[in-house]
């Protein structure tokens, strides 16, 4: 049974959920689903518990925050099977890189809390003012169920690290590393309270959340519709949102072609595409475009699917069969707009798959051509391995069609001249460009979008706008 840690204790409800392996189709736990009393205990925990930790000297709450982080370093390979089993993504992710990042998290944003300064502003002789960042109060930490343990760490460690209390909602598809993440806070010594978690649905148990007046911040991470929701029903809170994307790959003729193709695959098909930051509108000049499709296509051809267990499997499974619907239901509307399907498809590859994956949620990496800019495959988040190739004649074009989109999350360009970085950087309406790059982070950089993409950013300095309060303090002289 996975439980909800309210004030240090692990705790029941009357009510329960389970969550499943995707590529299985095995239940997993049995999870309790917290009631809205519940809910408030947990808040009231965590406002009880915040002056302590709040007024906590830096150095040894750092030292904590520190010790969680090494707890996960040491708790890799368990961590990243649970994930797998979990979520359905490839092990060889989890393993390597996701779980391991979690880590960082800790560790970068306990070093970032002891260096933490604030603005001096002198009025001439006359006044000086200067400014102090303190801790907001308690946070909401609301996560997507797609990376789930790397999403819910990036929240955890900032938020706690920076003297704040915390209620986590975890995503209830995929509770269990949150789970194993209270149990490595006991263990560090973060004291009860500061850090609780709640189990359920959004309707439910995150309704209770978002809504608690104690809530004085949420940090949330998941779908456009939900976002906006929370922002109108939450009342008067700080928020972070962190939602959905429909990223563009910007691939001129002077690229260096072969790291560009191997960008753009791992790109849209790497955490089975369900990745906020894909690049899912995929563009490439006129003059390169049939060859790169071709190369696109026969790369995809390649990836394996199957056991996400299997170090070599690059796509496991999707997280629900509500999901895999989804996906492959946009895979047949690109189909019937009259985009040329060049790779994958909507059938699971059941034929290819041992028979205890076989009711799995499997889907081929599927790629398409001839896709213009109004189609909805070119539009909406898919957020599955799903890529579409988009031709473009120069600049001014690409430039028109990529900001031609609700989201403006990432953004990608490959080009060897760099006056068209420049350019192109200014223009993009995204919130990141990485150029000649994959999607490479660096902790202390703002991470977040504009338009349908979000509000606020976290990353470095920059998670002092969720987790922290400024006060000016004004002094005669
Ligand atoms: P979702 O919006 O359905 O759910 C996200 C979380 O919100 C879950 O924990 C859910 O239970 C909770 N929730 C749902 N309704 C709620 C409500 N009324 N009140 C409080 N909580 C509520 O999203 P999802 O399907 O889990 O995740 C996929 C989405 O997340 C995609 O759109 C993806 O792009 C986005 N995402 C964004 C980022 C980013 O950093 N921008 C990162 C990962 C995922």
């Amino acid at each position: 049974m996975i439980k909800n840690l309210i004030n240090g204790k692990w705790v029941e409800s009357k009510e329960t959920f389970q969550t499943f392996n995707p590529a299985t189709g095995e239940m997993l736990a049995e999870v309790a689903h917290a009631s809205d009393a519940q809910v408030a205990e947990a808040v009231a925990a965590a406002k009880a518990a915040f002056p302590a930790w709040a007024n906590m000297p830096v150095a040894k709450r750092s030292r904590i925050i520190t010790k969680l982080g090494d707890l996960i370093a040491d708790n890799v390979e368990a961590l990243a099977q649970m994930e797998t089993a979990d979520t359905g993504l490839p092990l060889y992710q989890t393993q390597n890189a996701l779980v391991p990042r979690a880590a960082n998290n800790f560790y970068f944003f306990a070093e970032m809390a002891k260096q933490m300064n604030g603005h001096t502003y002198p009025m001439d002789d006359q006044m000086l003012n200067y400014s102090l960042y303190q801790p907001t109060g308690v946070c909401a930490l609301i996560s997507p169920w797609n990376v789930p343990f790397m999403t819910g760490t990036w929240k955890t460690a900032p938020c706690l690290a920076l003297g704040n209390t915390a209620v986590m909602k975890q995503s209830e598809l995929s509770p269990l590393t949150t789970d194993f993440l209270g149990k490595l806070a006991m263990e560090a010594g973060i004291p009860a309270g500061v850090f609780n978690i709640v189990h359920g649905f959004g309707a439910t148990t995150g309704n209770a959340l978002i809504t608690n007046p104690d809530v004085a911040a949420i940090s949330f991470t998941g779908g456009t519709s939900t976002g906006k929701h929370i922002i109108s029903t939450a009342g008067l809170k700080k928020f972070s949102m962190e939602l959905g994307g429909k990223s563009p790959v910007m691939i001129f003729d002077d690229c260096d072609y072969d790291r560009a193709l191997d960008a753009a695959v791992f790109g849209i098909f790497s955490i089975n595409g369900e990745r906020c930051t894909a690049g899912s509108r995929i563009f490439v000049q006129e003059t390169i475009y049939d060859k790169f499709c071709a190369d696109f296509a026969a790369r995809a051809d390649k990836i394996e699917v199957g056991d996400p267990t299997d170090m070599n499997t690059k796509v496991g499974a999707l997280i629900s069969q509500q999901h895999w619907d989804k996906v492959t239901g946009y895979i047949k509307t690109g189909i019937a707009e009259g985009a040329t399907l060049i790779a994958g498809g909507p059938e699971k590859p059941t034929a290819a798959l041992p028979d205890h994956l076989k009711g799995g949620h499997f889907i081929r990496p599927t790629a398409f051509r001839d896709v213009t800019n109004d189609m909805r495959i070119a539009r909406e988040e898919i957020f599955g391995p799903v890529a579409v190739l988009i031709p473009f004649k120069d600049e001014e074009d690409v430039i028109r069609m990529a900001n031609d989109n609700d989201y403006g999350l990432a953004s990608y360009l490959w080009t060897q001249d760099n006056g068209k970085v420049h350019r192109i950087a200014r223009r993009i309406e995204a919130g990141m460009i990485f150029v000649n790059s994959q999607n490479v982070r660096d902790l202390r950089t703002p991470f977040g979008g504009m338009k349908a993409s979000g509000t606020g950013r976290e990353g470095g300095t920059y998670s002092y706008e969720i987790f922290c309060e400024p006060k000016n303090v004004c002094i005669s002289m």
